[in-house]
């Protein structure tokens, strides 16, 4: 994200009660970021710049970088809902799998219905007596 500079045009880090900031190092990346300290203390990024636009950030703090970063994980998540679907769906279908057995009519389809139910032991009785 883009820190905003102070009036006279300098981009000022850390500034707080006791302390007017450090001034921008045009060399590094221009990303604020926590002392990770126990107080809510900033500095700017120490690593330097090269990568974004006017090539002012670092390559992890890149905003294309960042939103790449974000999609794949919103994308991971995806498709950990859709498998999360698919295996309940899945148990579902087991289920009326099993009631509708006796009633497929085309006996090889039938039979091999039936032989799956059979592999599947306990889970097969736990599922048909759920
Ligand atoms: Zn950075």
């Amino acid at each position: 994200m883009n820190k905003t500079p102070d009036k006279d045009g300098i981009r000022r880090y850390g500034k707080g009660h006791i302390s007017n900031g450090m001034a921008e190092d045009k060399t590094k990346c221009q990303e604020e970021v926590s002392d990770g300290g126990r107080w809510l203390s900033y500095h700017q990024c120490r690593k330097p710049r090269g990568f974004g636009p006017e090539k002012q950030f670092c390559k992890v703090h890149d905003p294309k970088y960042i939103e790449a970063k974000d999609k794949a994980r919103q994308a991971k998540w995806d498709l950990r809902h859709k498998r999360d679907r698919v295996q309940w769906a899945g148990h579902r279908l087991l289920r009326l799998l099993i009631r509708a057995a006796p009633h497929i009519s085309d006996d090889e389809i039938r039979k091999e219905v039936e032989q799956e139910i059979i592999d599947l032991g306990d889970v097969g009785y736990l599922l048909a007596n759920d």
